[in-house]
This record gives C-alpha cells, structure tokens and sequence, in this order.
C-alpha cells in the first residue's frame, strides 16, 4: 500500500494512518485501521474507489460506527467515513440529506422547524447513510417509512438513484445489504405541522425513555440482537440470567438486557464472548437462535 499517500494526496483527499478503531465506532474497541479517508466530492469518491479495486485493496465505509463491532486485528485497508457529505436541505415536505449528515441531530433540527416523522431517529447515534444501510429504527417507526428515493453509487461506479420500492427495506435491513452499494443521499418525506409543540413533547417522551432504560454513560452499539418475531431479545437474555454478566472489559447491561456495554477498557473479543454465551443460553433455553444485528468487522 506504498502509493495510497501519493495517490490521496495527488487527489487532495484528506486521510489519517493508522487509525484506532476506538475512534472509529461507539464500542470504543478494536485494532486499527490503515487508513481512514475523507473523500469530499462523488467525483473524489469515484476516483479513490477506482484506486482501491484496481490496486486490489480492500475498504469498507463507514457512517459513524455505531453499529459496528471491529475486531482486535488491524485492518489493513481503508475506511472510507463520508463526514464531509454533510449537507441537507428542505424543500415543501421533504429532505435531501447526504449519507455522512448525523441522523440524530437531523431528527432535532428538523422536530424543531415543525417537521414531524423522524421524531423516532432522535437518540439514534449513526448517519443517514448507516440508517439507510439498517433501516435504523425504534418505537415502531423505521427510516423506510420516510424514504422516497435513495441516490446510491453502485459496483461499477455509476450513480443510480433507487425508489423505496426497489431498495427490499425490512426489519433492519435494506438492499444495501447484499448488494455493496454505497448510499450518497436520501430524500426523506415528512410532515409540517403548524407548530411544534406536539412532536417535540414525542421527541422528549423517547429520550427520557431511552435514558430511562438504556446504559447510555457506557460505549456500546445499541441492541446487540434482532428481536425474534414476537418477542423481544433483552427478555430472553434476561430470562437466561446474564444481566450484569462481564467478561474482561465487557459487560452485558445490568439496565438492558440488550446491550453489552464496555465498561472498562474492553476489548472486541470480551464484547464478543459476551455475545456467545447470550446465544447460546438462550438457545439451550428457549431454542431460539438469537440473530446478531450488529455487524461484526474484519473478524475473519
Ligand atoms: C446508544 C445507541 C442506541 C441505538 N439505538 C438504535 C435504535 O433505536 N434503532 C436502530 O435501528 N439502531 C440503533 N442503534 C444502532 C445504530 O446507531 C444504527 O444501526 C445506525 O443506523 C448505524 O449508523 P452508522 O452511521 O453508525 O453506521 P455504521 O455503524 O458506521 O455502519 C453500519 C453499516 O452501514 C454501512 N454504511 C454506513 N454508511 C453507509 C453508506 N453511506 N453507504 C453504504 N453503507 C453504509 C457500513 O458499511 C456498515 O455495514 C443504536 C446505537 C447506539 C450506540
């Protein structure tokens, strides 16, 4: 990889080496990553993915890591965070938002200007292209219900833009998926009410809720497993009696059964045993087979 620093600065892309994934998800654990890069146009996206898959080298992108549990191997390859995609705007009904805008603080900004629908995404500590890549959700309510068009860059390095219909949104998952393609933007539907005082009295209900039930003050990833149909993964967790059970660094909440928090200092495999032994408790128990949702990276 002796020419990606002359190629990147060649194309004045901005990059780091040598990158802890500490920084780079919420799990605050993980080896590091050789690169991590901050293309700022499609145009410079394009080029640099050109680079990586004619030189053979392997890259993943990134939104903000917190879905992502990176392995304690350094990654030998670039990361590529879409940060400076960061622009959105209005028009009627409906945002355009670029992949690398912070879901989060879009929830806010748009639940204060009287636009209702993404009061759901507020507290959900990814971006809009992780979102799109999850179909992030909670409360009942998902991103796909909002989403009218998603402008993706495909293998071959065309822009396409894809209708909701055609992108297979499902519980926490899209066709980003199993295809890999990378999201540019999302053109959001909401609604504009008069006022805002409703949808931000639903915002402040979900945060104290949120507070209330999940281990914020610790890294994590939010819910380590899907909820089997019907039911909920924490309550089978909990049932196995493995709330508060730790393993080096790493502890399964003693708030939400859901969560593996890290506590203190945990590494990636501590955060990962925790998570097998919840599988297969619970699968002695009840004879369920717990599905991980969050995405474990460069484990293999
Ligand atoms: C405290 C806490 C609470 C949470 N609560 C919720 C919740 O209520 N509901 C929920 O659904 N999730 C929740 N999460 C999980 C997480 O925030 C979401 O899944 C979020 O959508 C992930 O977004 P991200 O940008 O961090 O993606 P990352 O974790 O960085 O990436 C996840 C996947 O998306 C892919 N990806 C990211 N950006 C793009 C892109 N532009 N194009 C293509 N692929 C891309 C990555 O390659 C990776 O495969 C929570 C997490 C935490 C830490």
């Amino acid at each position: 990889m002796k020419n990606v620093n002359e190629f990147l600065n060649k194309q004045e892309i901005t990059y780091q080496e040598n990158v802890s994934f500490k920084r780079l998800t919420t799990y605050r654990c993980g080896g590091k990553a050789k690169y991590v890069v901050f293309p700022d146009s499609v145009t410079k996206l394009k080029s640099l993915l050109k680079y990586l898959k004619d030189n053979n080298i392997k890259y993943k992108v990134f939104g903000n890591g917190s879905n992502i549990l990176a392995s304690e191997k350094d990654y030998d390859g670039v990361i590529i965070k879409l940060t400076k995609f960061n622009k959105y705007t209005i028009d009627n009904d409906v945002v355009t938002a670029q992949a690398g805008v912070n879901l989060s603080l879009l929830a806010n900004e748009l639940s204060k200007n009287c636009y209702s629908g993404l009061e759901f995404a507020c507290g959900i500590p990814g971006t809009v292209g992780g979102a799109i890549y999850m179909n992030a959700g909670a409360y009942l309510k998902d991103i796909a219900s909002l989403v009218i068009d998603v402008t993706l860059l495909d293998e071959n390095l065309n822009v396409l833009v894809l209708k909701k219909e055609d992108l297979n949104f499902s519980y926490r998952s899209s066709l980003l998926q199993s295809k890999n393609y990378i999201c540019l933007e999302a053109r959001l539907k909401l609604e504009k009410q008069e006022n805002n005082e409703q949808i931000l009295t639903v915002v402040s209900n979900r945060l104290k809720r949120r507070l209330s039930t999940q281990p914020l003050d610790y890294p994590s990833a939010g819910s380590v497993f899907r909820n089997p149909e019907d039911d909920f993964a924490g309550r089978l967790v909990e049932e196995c009696n493995l709330k508060g059970k730790i393993i080096g660094g790493a502890m399964i909440s003693d708030k939400h059964a859901n969560f593996i928090i890290n506590k203190d200092n945990a590494k990636a495999t501590d955060i990962k045993q925790l998570m097998d032994l919840a599988q297969e408790e619970v699968y002695k128990k009840f004879n369920v087979k717990l599905r991980i949702e969050q995405e474990l990276f460069n484990w293999e």
